[in-house]
């Protein structure tokens, strides 16, 4: 029998494609999901568990069915503005909730642990291309409560042995080639999903969000990975888990808390997406200006390698033709709960 991995967040975006990497890879992703934000529809590679973070009973049971090896934990709110308005919804659903999951998983035995935190928690750095080492200053709740979780992470690791892969995402874009699966969220707030929105009709206009920052175009600047590749890095990361590494013996983490970027190294502006937008659908895209986003940080670029030296990670998908071309053909499916 294959070995189970319990995937928090396997009905919605990144969980999905990486249920389908698991899978690919030998494993048999269980899917742990309140489907709050997720869709059932995407749990396609795997057994479905409907529960809530929040329900540590719920937790305890699912830990006992499955006897998972690992931890995949994506469950998470994870929008910049709606962290602004309702910092309370994100330090419960997102700290609380990891809170219990990581208890639950050192009280059942399961100590590997993979987590999705993000470069949100760098706050704002000017310019500077961010890595492991970067301090981490969050703009926002979202970041805070990422960030908090980290810290709970390292501390579990030095109290009860948990180990642990912290990602931290750049933004991630694209699709499952095949569309089996792909971004799917309502109300859609991410840039490349709305550009498409705009494209297709479905919303009048896509909205800049801020023109007047110093960049080379006064836009945000982002390293955009694509999802598919993203996930590549979770099944490296459990199989470097499972060999043994991440203890704090052997590597620079915290507590067997092993840090590492996920991006590209290369940033690109909300302009830079909009025409490469027009050049891989053929098609204009309705756009206004708008003021700047509260929380937004000027530029968030990965200037890490480690991910490539450690775990031998590469992001060979990750070109903005790639990820919008994977993305609009997902799209045209017309996604979830049609
Ligand atoms: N953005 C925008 N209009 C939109 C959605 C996003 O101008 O309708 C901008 C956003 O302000 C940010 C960049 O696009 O500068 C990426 O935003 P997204 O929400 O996709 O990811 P985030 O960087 O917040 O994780």
């Amino acid at each position: 029998m294959a070995d189970k991995v319990l995937v928090t967040g396997g009905a919605g975006y990144i969980g999905s494609h990486a249920c389908k990497a698991l899978a690919a890879a030998g494993y048999i992703p269980v899917t742990f999901d309140n489907l709050c934000t997720g869709w059932r529809e995407a749990v396609k590679f795997g057994p479905f568990e409907q529960g809530d973070l929040m329900d540590r009973a719920r937790l305890d049971e699912v830990f006992a069915a499955h006897k998972p090896i690992a931890v995949m934990h994506f469950a998470a709110l994870s929008q910049v503005g709606e962290a602004m308005r309702e910092p309370g919804k994100y330090w419960r659903g997102n700290v609380c909730a990891s809170l219990n999951l990581i208890e639950a998983a050192v009280d059942a035995g399961c100590l590997d642990f993979v987590f999705s935190s993000t470069c949100a928690t760098y706050g704002d750095h000017d310019g500077v291309v961010l890595d492991e080492t970067t301090p981490q200053a969050p703009l926002n709740s979202y970041g805070a409560s990422k960030r908090a979780i980290e810290n709970m992470l390292k501390d579990f690791g030095a109290a009860h042995g948990l180990r642990s892969v912290i990602f931290r995402y750049f933004n991630v874009a694209g699709a499952d080639p095949d569309a089996q699966v792909g971004e799917f969220h309502q109300p859609e707030t991410h840039l490349i999903p709305v550009i498409l929105e705009a494209i297709d009709g479905k919303r009048p206009a896509l909205t800049i969000n801020g023109t007047d920052y110093d960049t080379r175009d006064g836009t945000c600047v982002r390293d955009y990975v694509h999802v598919m590749d993203l996930v590549d890095a979770h099944v490296l990361g459990l199989k470097w888990l499972r060999d043994g590494r991440g203890r704090p013996a052997d590597t620079q983490g915290e507590g067997g808390a092993e840090v590492f970027c996920l991006g590209t190294g290369s940033g690109f502006s909300v302009r830079e997406v909009i025409d490469q937008a027009r050049l891989a659908t053929n098609h204009a895209v309705p756009m206004t200006e708008g003021p700047r986003r509260e929380g937004d940080a000027v530029s968030l670029v990965s200037g890490s390698a480690r991910a490539g030296e450690v775990l031998g990670w590469r992001a060979d998908r990750s070109t903005l033709p790639q990820m919008i071309g994977d993305a609009w053909r997902w799209h045209q499916t017309g996604g979830y709960g049609k």
